[in-house]
């Protein structure tokens, strides 16, 4: 229990330490109740007691004062009968009468009812003191009962108890009067007897009560006090309880050191703090100081100061080593306080847990610090005002901006020492429909003396201060600009574009009816092609036949198989005929090859062609004309698979183009061809040495009737139809020929033929 020590702190004084003979010395703790309890059973004992022993005695003395009493009594009838008898010797023959009576009783004799009476020798009675007139002449017997006769004796040595006619006890004695034959009866009453008694038996209770009511008041008193001590105690110990749970929740403890003593008393709550489980509600000064960390200030070092009156409060932060080994933040704040002596005080305070709030200070700091530097890291110029108009935070772009001195930057300014500080701008002009917002938020742009142009946004916090964001716009201004510069541009660029549209639109309108010129022109172009091909075809034909008759009679002619010409000048102008009719049937071969092409009418027989055998049939067929010009001959051939083409076509290509090889070089040269497989395409080159190609003339190259210029053409002759044709064919096997040449260097053409169909 937490409360548990500082009950028994509480209680400790109050529990009895008995020390009983019968135990043998043994001492044992009663109970604060029981204690009460044996109050009030020994209180109530000796009342008890007392009463029995009071009530014994008045008994005893009740007794007593009978005895006496009745002796006395018994005296006073023996000194009246004694003063009767002496009156009688003294007058001889005197008669019991009243008036002896009363003279012969004193006055002392008739205290306490006691009563006289003279009775005759008859049993009548003559006389009575004190005088009772109704009795004189009864007899006794009548008076006072026929037990009488019986209880009292005549004569008897002491009072005999009797009961009256009227149940009364008494005590009667009758005493014998000698010679003047009479009796004296002497007679009191028990209640009479004993009322001296009683007055006193009522005196004697009446203290005992008063006693007893004295000791019941005190004993209630002692009760109501130790009830009240016990309330008293229940309360305190409830206060504790109470006061231990606040502590423990309030995360704080209680502690009073006694500066004189040393010793420290802890509230269980600091035990709770410090992970502690409490041995005794006293510490030792070093059992406290060595928990404290080394670097935090010496408690004795101020509470020196304290005691000196240095300082008025002591108020001081520490760490103190957790059981688990970490250190906890506490706060101790306490005040001098009187101890049982003068001279020795007591320093009492409370400690609070502060770990919590100083992880959450330095939470505070680093969350500051991160918002500091993001402030500081925006691009845009920042400043927060309190609601006093005091200088929070902003940043050095707002310094930069406003060109303020570092003096006013710091917080707490107020806002007016900042704007007198303050640059004030060339140009301020509010963004129309929030200069007055109902929330006091607007937003304003300003340009400043530098021609930097700031956007200002001001809004209200919640807690009635402002703060104010500003974003550099002189770019965007500036891009404002040239966008009004550009549109203004823009607008006469779109004048300029309408008037070359309405042109453009003239120029197609133009064009359009080009268009349909050149169409229509086309279409006759068309016609006229295919005449020419068509008249070409027929005219080939035509020329053909008288041609072979040319070149067959020439040769007949030049061997003289029909006999000698008769001049050798015939012979060599038939040999003329005849290489010029070759010529011509070259020529007309090739213009119908041509013609068929450009009609369309080539058809490709397409079948697996040997790379090397096509090439070597080629070299063949030109090695004689080679060997004639002195032209070396170098085929480079790899053998690779065959692939598909029109074989004809293919010769025919190769023929063109190493008879040109062979026609450009001069004696002396070589033409090399060669034949590789260059992925899926089959490769073919011939590379000669010869007079080579000029640049500008390449690329005409391959067109029909298109010839170079040179003594070579002008000579060795030619149709300007061999590239043409052999372009045209490659093409048709969807292959490529292309001409590279340096002049004087030679010449490399190079077809690429597919090897697989498209
Ligand atoms: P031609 O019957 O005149 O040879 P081609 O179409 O075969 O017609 O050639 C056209 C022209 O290209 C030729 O007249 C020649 O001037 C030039 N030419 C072709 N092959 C070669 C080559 N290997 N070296 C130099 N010039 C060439």
């Amino acid at each position: 229990m937490a409360n548990s020590n500082i009950k028994e702190l509480f209680f400790r004084d109050r529990m009895l330490h008995l020390r009983l003979p019968w135990l043998r010395g043994r001492s044992f703790a009663l109970s604060e109740k029981s204690m009460r309890r044996v109050v009030l059973a020994l209180t109530a004992l000796f009342l008890v007691v007392q009463a029995a022993a009071l009530l014994t005695l008045l008994l005893q003395n009740r007794g007593q004062h009978l005895s006496d009493e009745n002796q006395l009594t018994f005296l006073r009838a023996q000194q009246v009968a004694q003063n009767l008898r002496i009156a009688h010797l003294q007058q001889p023959g005197l008669l019991p009468s009243q008036s002896l009576l009363d003279a012969v009783v004193p006055e002392e004799a008739l205290e306490l009812g006691r009563s006289f009476m003279l009775v005759d020798s008859l049993g009548h009675v003559v006389a009575s003191v004190p005088r009772d007139g109704s009795s004189d002449g009864k007899a006794i017997a009548d008076i006072l009962g026929s037990k009488f006769v019986t209880d009292v004796p005549v004569n008897a040595p002491e009072m005999a108890p009797t009961t009256l006619v009227n149940g009364d006890e008494a005590f009667m004695t009758s005493l014998d009067l000698g010679d003047m034959n009479a009796s004296l009866l002497s007679l009191q009453k028990k209640a009479d007897v004993l009322s001296v008694w009683r007055a006193r038996v009522t005196q004697i209770s009446m203290l005992g009560a008063v006693t007893l009511l004295v000791l019941m008041m005190l004993a209630g008193a002692f009760h109501w006090q130790v009830a009240k001590a016990a309330d008293a105690d229940h309360l305190l110990a409830l206060a504790t309880t109470r006061m231990d749970k606040a502590l423990e929740g309030g995360e704080c403890g209680l502690w009073d050191w006694n500066l004189y003593g040393g010793e420290i008393f802890w509230s269980q709550s600091m035990y709770d703090i410090l992970g502690l489980s409490p041995k005794s509600n006293y510490l030792t000064f070093a059992e406290v100081t060595h928990r404290i960390h080394p670097e935090d200030a010496k408690i004795d070092v101020l509470t020196d100061s304290l005691l000196k009156g240095e300082s008025k409060v002591f108020d001081q932060e520490f760490r103190m080593r957790h059981v688990q080994g970490h250190w906890v933040w506490l706060r101790a704040r306490a005040a001098l306080a009187p101890g049982k002596k003068p001279d020795e005080p007591h320093l009492v305070g409370v400690v609070f847990d502060i770990t919590r709030q100083k992880k959450l200070d330095v939470m505070n700091r680093e969350a500051e610090v991160r918002l500091k530097d993001a402030v500081e890291n925006i691009s845009e110029a920042f400043v927060l005002w309190d609601t006093d108009s005091k200088l929070v935070l902003c940043n050095s772009k707002y310094q930069q901006f406003h060109s303020l001195p570092a003096a006013v930057c710091e917080p707490g300014t107020p806002y007016k020492i900042v704007t007198e500080a303050a640059k004030e701008p060339l140009v301020r002009q509010f963004v129309p429909g929030q200069a007055d917002d109902v929330s006091g938020a607007r937003s304003m742009e300003v340009q400043f003396a530098d021609g930097r142009w700031l956007h200002i946004n001001e809004r209200r916090t919640k807690d009635g201060g402002f703060v104010s964001v500003g974003t550099d716009i002189t770019a965007l201004k500036q891009q404002e600009e040239h966008l009004l510069l550009s549109e203004r541009n823009l607008m006469i660029t779109v004048r300029d574009l309408q008037k070359e549209r309405q042109l453009a639109e003239e120029q197609s309108q133009r064009l359009a009816e080009l268009a349909d010129k050149y169409n229509s022109e086309k279409t006759r172009a068309e016609a006229a092609n295919r005449s020419k091909s068509e008249f070409l075809a027929n005219m080939s034909h035509e020329l053909r036949t008288p041609l072979n008759a040319i070149i067959g009679f020439s040769e007949i002619m030049g061997q003289q198989m029909f006999g000698p010409l008769g001049s050798t000048k015939y012979g060599e102008y038939a040999s003329d005929i005849r290489r010029s009719g070759q010529f011509l049937l070259d020529v007309i071969n090739d213009i119908l090859d041509m013609s068929k092409i450009e009609a369309g009418k080539i058809e490709l027989e397409m079948e697996a062609v040997n790379p090397v055998a096509v090439v070597e049939d080629v070299l063949r067929l030109v090695g004689p004309r080679a060997a004639e010009g002195k032209i070396t001959l170098q085929p480079k051939l790899e053998k690779s698979k065959p692939f598909l083409g029109d074989r004809r076509a293919l010769k025919q290509v190769f023929i063109n183009l190493i008879s040109n090889a062979i026609k450009f070089t001069p004696e002396g040269g070589t033409v090399e061809i060669s034949a590789t497989r260059v992925g899926d395409m089959q490769r073919f080159e011939i590379v000669d040495n010869g007079i080579g190609i000029p640049q500008r003339d390449l690329e005409k190259l391959g067109r029909p009737f298109e010839q170079v210029e040179n003594q070579f053409t002008k000579t060795k002759g030619g149709s300007g139809l061999g590239l043409a044709i052999s372009k045209s064919l490659v093409q048709l096997h969807g292959g490529t020929l292309s001409i590279s040449s340096k002049v004087g260097k030679g010449t490399t053409v190079v077809v690429d033929l597919p090897t697989k169909p498209a």
